[in-house]
């Protein structure tokens, strides 16, 4: 997944940023169509205090507003989860909605914040999410693909094995 990131993104890279056009629905990625990673909200020039959808397959960052669910759309019933005592440039914006989070990453609060890289290292809060809320994540991160195939053989596995072993 690392090694097709780097090829997507060298991709992505060469594109004129004009040319990538809108996208309906807005949810997925303008250039190869995944699923945003988590969302940053951004520092600096123009892009100062707007929030991105990040593509965790090549790297394009696109526009859309906050206070929006960046997997259905929804602009009613969004809230925000922070791990008490962790760190809050980390947050899951949930929706309730479609009973999804994503995680945002602020700038503001931490200026070397980035959205692929933080967002596997705050699987803490994916584990709080997961065990006290209702809410499911929108989508995974590509480099975890492999552990969750893994754990989906697994429980494949059990599945065929159990009723035989009853
Ligand atoms: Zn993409
Ligand atoms: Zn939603």
């Amino acid at each position: 997944m690392a090694a097709l990131q780097v090829t997507y993104a060298k991709r992505a890279a060469a594109l004129n940023a004009a040319d990538v056009p809108y996208t309906d629905p807005a949810s997925i990625c303008p250039v190869c169509a995944s699923e945003p990673v988590a969302s940053v909200l951004r520092i600096g020039g123009k892009a100062n205090g707007h929030r991105y959808l990040h593509c965790g397959t090549c790297c394009t960052e696109w526009h859309m507003v906050r206070v929006k669910c960046s997997h259905c759309e929804s602009t009613k019933g969004i809230h925000y989860e922070t791990i008490e005592g962790g760190n809050d440039a980390i947050t899951a914006e949930t929706c309730d909605e479609c009973g999804t989070y994503r995680k945002i990453v602020n700038q503001e609060k931490d200026p070397m914040a980035e959205p692929l890289a933080d967002d596997l290292a705050s699987l803490m809060l994916d584990l709080l999410m997961s065990e006290n809320t209702k809410f499911k994540r929108s989508s995974a991160n590509p480099l975890l693909f492999v552990a969750v195939a893994e754990e989906q053989a697994e429980t494949q596995n059990q599945g065929l094995v159990d009723p035989a072993a009853q």
